[in-house]
C-alpha cells in the first residue's frame, strides 16, 4: 500500500509498504480522510516529536507513517474487538496509552505514564506508531469510534482537532452566557471560537494579526474579530464588557498573546491555555495573576471525548464543513498540504485522501 513516511527533518517519502494483519485488540481501517495538523508541520520542519530510539509502548523508530486526524472504514477486525464490524465508518482517536498505569486507570490516558519517551517522541499515531497518511492503518479497537449513522467521513477527520478544543471547553468550565476571547485564529483558534459558540457562549472575540484569518473567522460566523496591529484589544473588549471576559482561550502561544490574554480576562476569570508555547513566557505572578484571582489552566489532547465530539459535529455538519478548505491525494501531502498549511493563511483544514 501507499504510505507517506517521515524519516526525519525535511525527509518525507511516499513509499510502497506492506501492512500486517491487525493484532487481536486492533482493527484495520481503510483510510478515507486524514487532516494535516500544525504538529505534522513541526515534525516535517524540525523533526519534532519523532522517535529516534524505540518508543516505549510501540518499539517504533522512524520511519513512521505520518497523520493522526483520520477517519476510515473498518476492513478487518481483531478477534478481541467486539464493538466494531467490517464496514463500520470510524474516527480514530490517535493516542498511545498503556491502559494500566495510574493515569490510564483514572481516565487520564492522555497522560499515560508509560507513554513518555526520553527523546520526547509523541504519544500519538503518526509519531510513535504508523498513522493515517496511508491507504490502510491498524488501530486499537478502543480508539476507533463509530461515526453516528449517516455521518460523512470527511467530518470524521475533523473530530481530532475538535476534541482538542472540546477538552479546553471542559477544562475551562465554560457555561452558557459567559463571554470569551480567543487568542489566535489559526485552525485551533477558529475551532475554539466555533465550539465556544456552540457551547452557549454569549460574546466570542477572536484576535489575530492576520486579516485573512480574521476574514475566515467572520465567514465561520464569529462576528467579533480584533486585529491587534490596528486596535487595542483590551480597549475594544472593555468597551463592551467593563470587567473583561470570563474565559480567554490562548490558542496562539507567544508572549504577546499571553500578555493580552491576562489583560482581557476579568478578575476571578480563567485563562485557558490551549496552544503549545515555543518559548518560555514570563508574567507578573503577584500583580497580574494572584491579585486578579486569575486561574491559569492547561490542556493536552483529550480523553473520553470522541463520542461527544462526533455528536456535536454531526449536529452542526454545515458549520464544520466550512473549516475544510482543501482536499488532496497522498502524493501531494507535502508540497500542497504540509507546506501550504505553513504558507497560506487562508487554509484551515487540509484533508488528504488516498482516494484522490
Ligand atoms: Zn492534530
Ligand atoms: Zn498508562
Amino acid at each position: 500500500m501507499k504510505a507517506v513516511r517521515i524519516y526525519g527533518e525535511k525527509d518525507v517519502r511516499v513509499e510502497d509498504v506492506t501492512i500486517d494483519d491487525p493484532k487481536d485488540d486492533e482493527v484495520q481501517v481503510r483510510v478515507k480522510y486524514c487532516g494535516i495538523c500544525g504538529s505534522d508541520l513541526h515534525a516535517y520542519l524540525e523533526g519534532w516529536g519523532l522517535p529516534t530510539q524505540p518508543y516505549p509502548l510501540t518499539g517504533k523508530t522512524v520511519p513512521i507513517t505520518l497523520g493522526h486526524e483520520f477517519s476510515g472504514e473498518v476492513v478487518k477486525v481483531g478477534k478481541d474487538v467486539d464493538t466494531l464490524k467490517i464496514g463500520d465508518d470510524v474516527a480514530i482517536e490517535p493516542l498511545i496509552a498503556c491502559g494500566k498505569c495510574e493515569n490510564c486507570r483514572k481516565g487520564d490516558y492522555n497522560f499515560c505514564n508509560n507513554a513518555v519517551a526520553a527523546d520526547g517522541a509523541g504519544n500519538f499515531l503518526g509519531f510513535s506508531q504508523d498513522g493515517g497518511f496511508a491507504e490502510f492503518a491498524n488501530v486499537q479497537g478502543v480508539f476507533a469510534h463509530k461515526l453516528p449513522e449517516g455521518m460523512d467521513p470527511e467530518l470524521g477527520a475533523v473530530a481530532e482537532p475538535t476534541a482538542v478544543v472540546y477538552e479546553a471547553v471542559k477544562r475551562s468550565g465554560l457555561r452558557e452566557g459567559e463571554n470569551v476571547a480567543v487568542m489566535g485564529a489559526g485552525p485551533i483558534g477558529l475551532l475554539m471560537a466555533l465550539l465556544a459558540k456552540i457551547s452557549g457562549a454569549n460574546k466570542v472575540y477572536i484576535v489575530d494579526v492576520s486579516k485573512v484569518r480574521l476574514a475566515k473567522a467572520k465567514e465561520l460566523g464569529i462576528e467579533n474579530t480584533i486585529n491587534p496591529s490596528e486596535e487595542d484589544v483590551n480597549e475594544v473588549i472593555r468597551k463592551d464588557l467593563l470587567n473583561g471576559v470570563d474565559i480567554t482561550f490562548e490558542c496562539a502561544g507567544v508572549q504577546a498573546t499571553f500578555d493580552t490574554a491576562l489583560k482581557v480576562t476579568k478578575r476571578t476569570g480563567t485563562l485557558q491555555v490551549v496552544a503549545l508555547f515555543g518559548k518560555d513566557v514570563s508574567m507578573n505572578m503577584t500583580d497580574d495573576v494572584i491579585m486578579q484571582g486569575i486561574n491559569i489552566t492547561t490542556t493536552l489532547c483529550y480523553n473520553n471525548s470522541f463520542p461527544a465530539v462526533l455528536g456535536i459535529i454531526n449536529n452542526h455538519p454545515d458549520t464544520f464543513r466550512k473549516i475544510i478548505t482543501k482536499e488532496i491525494g497522498l502524493d501531494q501531502d507535502v508540497d500542497e498540504g504540509i507546506k501550504a498549511l505553513a504558507e497560506d493563511k487562508s487554509q484551515v483544514k487540509i484533508l488528504v485522501s488516498p482516494d484522490l
